[in-house]
């Protein structure tokens, strides 16, 4: 039969920090402590399996089990001297849950379990304090009575234990628990035995067995609690896997002035700073510390002066009244420090401690590895490299790359205070704040006079670019993870919050409307694109700081990692940006992104309104100098590395206005009546323009297009050459689904470069591929890879195209499919390995084996997505590109993921 109860204490213990899934993290961590010699009470495990025996059993605790915890209890009692339920020398002690990973919902603890009102006699006698007796007995009977009797707060919020407190510290007038005497608590345990029997019709019960049993049934029962079954939904935590119960000898932290209780941490959980950082109290028990009854003291000495001045505390106050333990205790200290280094040597991580302190003797009560915040995780796992307590491997495994966004951005201050008045997606890390505007162009002018301003917008267009760049941050009304303000605002490394569904905007008005507040223009509002919580008025922000720790983990993460990281990008101060978080070449450059700025629409305009092929080509002409500049810059700015331009992709539609006001500006400047326009537009209206006429469509139908933006990037490119800057042009294709797109398209490609290299007379080295976003396109790969030298997936359209889900719409229904599991993930954040990832895998096997040396990327927003990341290692990539800002967490995940498969 499987063993249900393990013993721990006295330096050796049954189980061991291995056996979490059996024996809880709590448990666990009890028994690896004791083995190696740290001081812990004594006490024993019951098992999760004997959490699932339980339920099994009709809720019912089985004889077995009964018989194995007497035993176990024995050995307890042999070690501590002190037999359970003696009158004259009684053993106490806790009863604690523990779960796998930790549970807030979970039961709460009981402490000073065994006592009853002959018991109590024991412990006055044991210990000479009276006081502190009748004080364990009555915080026993309200915690029994609370979690496992159920006599807690009533439906007004009154607590009834409290509330007999409170009525005895009135009657005599005290004003804290401390002063309440001996005598007092042993009336209180009277009254609130009385509590208990009218509100349960029950007594509490005296025989300690009886207790226990009880005790222990409580924490089996509660992992099937409300608050419990809540956490384990919204955390990923099965239901099978139980609760362990950890049953341990009690050390008093409340027995007297040389009595403590506290809990730390190994280093600093916000910094990462390598100093003991915790609280303590003195004569007081369990989570006291916590619970803010009292103000907690700092540990050390230099914790307690910086709190002492943070908090406007004279230094003859603090050392009098606030102590360190450094100070207060100082053998109590250096037993702490010594556990400590013990416990990080042996777990090589930082910690997160609770101890009570008897008669000055250190007992640990749990250990666990501490959370942390981004910074410090980077921080300790360089300093553990550099003190030979970790290799790079581990440190770098260590790190969630996803956490790195935070080290990127502004963020709020931590101390700041918020009100939160609305929730949207978290399109796009940081933090802004400034005042409310509705459009670009207002965006655009407040900017320029030096006003911080947040664009709101219903959903944001091309025609926003100018205004986006301008605001410190977006916020949209509807559209999802990768709608167009998402992906632009990522790709700025701009704060975003889109599908904001309970913000209600009026353009007209210049108003927007969450629940009873109006926003009106000029309001100030914040942003919070980590969390998707928006805020009323300013709230402060402190600038994103990169540390050395950050740039050292970035330099082993290329030691590991086998993918090239690329970044998407249009401009060269971006491209410089990505550079400088480690870039290795652009791989998508969207061209169409360029023709929004100044006169460069109306020369847009200019061509789709042309009705002839030749005033089609005037109109072109006026473009090719503008393309060739950017063209120029950009390569320029990624100087040795491979720049992929896209060539046009959106439907022409885009490039015209829609509404009348600005029709007519546009009939006035060109010159053209607004019917004209008028009937322009109406020609290219789409039903579906996403499916319509766009990407090499476009080419193929207007081949000048394509003809002069490969004039622009050649012209370029042999411009660079000649003044000896390495330039790599690849040029890449958009939207193919056959091989007949491809070789089109290509022709007009390569016949423009060989003429205008012969031209300049240079020779410039240029790949011409595609990007694989039609699912056709990877299915018939082996053709298209014939021609094509790269393939670049498009993970946004390939992924919108084989669900057959529409991007900018599928906001309304994927948060529901998430929830009820149709998927796992949102396809559009996370790639779905399984569908498109197989059409990946697919096109990358194909694709090499018709053109061996066929380079293959990702372009898409998956490119930045650790998981997805992940996923092209081991598909075989040679790169990821992604915006500016997720460069440094697609090269440590690149890093772990190649960690991983070896
Ligand atoms: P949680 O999981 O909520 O932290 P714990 O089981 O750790 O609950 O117990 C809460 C507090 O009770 C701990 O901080 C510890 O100080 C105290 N405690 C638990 N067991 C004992 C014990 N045997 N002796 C003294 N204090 C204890
Ligand atoms: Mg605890
Ligand atoms: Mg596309």
């Amino acid at each position: 039969m499987a063993k249900k109860v393990y013993s721990f204490g006295n330096g050796a213990a049954e189980g061991s920090a291995e056996m979490k899934n059996l024996l809880g993290g709590k448990g666990a961590n009890l028994a690896e402590m004791s083995s190696i010699g740290v001081p812990v009470p004594a006490g024993f495990t019951i098992t999760t399996d004997e959490c699932l025996e339980y339920y099994n059993n009709g809720k019912k605790l089985s004889k077995s089990l009964k018989k194995d915890v007497i035993k176990a209890l024995g050995k307890v009692e042999k070690i501590m001297g002190s037999k359970f339920g003696d009158v004259k020398n009684p053993l106490l002690v806790s009863v604690r849950s523990g779960a796998r990973v930790s549970m807030p919902g979970m039961m709460d603890t009981v402490l000073n379990l065994g006592l009853n009102d002959k018991t109590v006699q024991g412990l006055i006698a044991k210990t000479g304090n009276e006081r502190f007796a009748w004080d364990s007995y009555r915080r026993f009977i309200q915690m029994y009575g609370d979690v496992v009797m159920g006599v807690g707060a009533d439906s007004h919020g009154h607590d009834p234990f409290e509330v007999e407190l409170e009525k005895i510290k009135t009657k005599k007038k005290y004003s804290s628990d401390l002063e309440l005497t001996a005598e007092d608590l042993q009336k209180l345990v009277k009254q609130f035995k009385a509590v208990i029997k009218k509100r349960t019709g029950g007594s509490f019960p005296e025989k300690p067995e009886d207790q226990l049993w009880g005790a222990i049934g409580a924490v089996f029962g509660s992992w099937n609690n409300e608050r419990a079954i809540l956490y384990r939904r919204l955390n990923d935590i099965g239901d099978e896997w139980g609760t362990a119960v950890n049953i341990q000898s009690m050390v008093f932290g409340n027995m007297g002035e040389r009595c403590a209780t506290g809990v730390a941490f190994t280093r600093d959980p916000a910094t990462g700073e390598n100093h003991f950082y915790g609280e303590y109290l003195i004569n007081a028990q369990g989570e006291d510390v916590v619970a803010g009854i009292r103000t907690p003291q700092r540990i050390t000495v230099k914790g307690s002066k910086t709190w002492a001045k943070e908090n406007g505390v004279s230094e003859k106050d603090r050392k009098s009244k606030f102590p360190s333990l450094e100070e207060y205790m100082p053998s109590v200290y250096d037993q702490l420090v010594d556990v400590y280094n013990k416990l990080e040597n042996h777990y090589k991580d930082m910690q997160d401690i609770e101890f009570t302190v008897q008669d000055e003797k250190l007992w640990m009560l749990q250990t666990r590895t501490g959370k942390r915040t981004a910074a410090a995780a980077v921080k300790i796992a360089v300093d553990m490299v550099e003190s030979g307590l970790i290799d790079k491997k581990t440190a770098l495994l260590r790190i969630d790359p996803n956490s790195l966004d935070s080290l990127l951005h502004p963020a709020f201050d931590p101390k700041a205070k918020k009100k939160v008045i609305a929730k949207g997606l978290p399109a796009s890390p940081g933090a802004a704040t400034g005042m409310v505007v509705f459009n670009a162009d207002r965006a655009y002018e407040m900017n320029e006079k030096g006003k911080k301003v947040i664009l709101v917008r219903i959903e944001t267009s091309p025609e926003d670019l100018k205004g986006m760049n301008a605001a410190q941050g977006i916020l949209t009304q509807r559209g999802g993870m990768t709608s167009h303000a998402a992906v632009v605002a990522r790709g700025m490394g701009k704060c975003c919050i889109s599908g904001c569904g309970s913000v209600d905007i009026n353009y007209k008005k210049k108003t927007m409307k969450v629940g009873d507040l109006l926003i009106k223009e000029g309001d100030f509002i914040s942003l919070d694109g980590s969390s998707g919580e928006v805020m009323k008025g300013e709230v402060a922000t402190v600038d994103a700081r990169l540390s050395g720790s950050f740039a050292t983990i970035m330099k082993w993460a290329d030691q590991y990692r086998t993918m090239k990281v690329r970044t998407n990008t249009d401009t060269p101060g971006d491209a410089k940006v990505a550079r400088g978080f480690g870039a290795e070449g652009i791989g998508l450059c969207r061209t169409e992104h360029m023709f929004f700025e100044g006169d460069r629409i109306r020369a847009m305009r200019e061509m789709i309104l042309a009705d002839s092929l030749d005033e089609r080509k005037k109109a072109l002409k006026k473009l090719l100098p503008m393309q060739r500049k950017d063209f120029m810059g950009i390569m320029k700015a990624m100087e040795g590395y491979g720049v992929t331009i896209r060539l046009l992709d959106p439907p022409l539609h885009e490039f015209l206005p829609h509404d009348e006001k600005s029709q007519k500006i546009m009939a006035e400047e060109m010159n053209i009546s607004l019917k004209q326009i008028k009937a322009k537009v109406e020609s290219l209206l789409e039903f579906n323009p996403m499916l319509g006429h766009r990407g090499c469509r476009l080419g193929i139908t207007y081949p000048e297009i394509t003809e002069m933006q490969a004039q622009a990037i050649f012209e370029a490119a042999c411009a660079l050459k000649k003044k000896k800057v390495n330039v790599k042009p690849e040029i890449m294709v958009p939207l193919v689904g056959s091989l007949r797109e491809f070789q089109l398209q290509k022709e007009i490609i390569v016949e423009v470069a060989e003429r205008v290299m012969k031209a300049k007379k240079v020779k410039v080295d240029y790949q011409v591929g595609t990007m694989i976003e039609v699912p056709r396109a990877a299915i018939r790969s082996h053709d298209i890879a014939s021609e094509a030298e790269f393939f670049s997936f498009g993970t946004n359209d390939l992924t919108q195209m084989t669900f057959g889900f529409s991007r900018d719409d599928a906001g309304s229904f994927l948060p529901e499919y998430v929830e009820k599991k149709v998927l796992e993930n949102d396809p559009f954040r996370v790639l779905d390995q399984t569908g498109v990832g197989s059409l990946i895998e697919m096109a990358v096997e194909q694709g090499r084996n018709a053109r061996k040396k066929l380079k293959v990327g990702i372009c898409g927003e998956h490119g930045g997505e650790p998981r997805s990341v992940e996923f092209c290692h081991r598909s075989g990539l040679d790169y990821v590109s992604c915006s500016p800002f997720r460069v440094p967490i697609a090269r440590l995940a690149a890093a772990q993921a190649a960690l991983r498969q070896d």
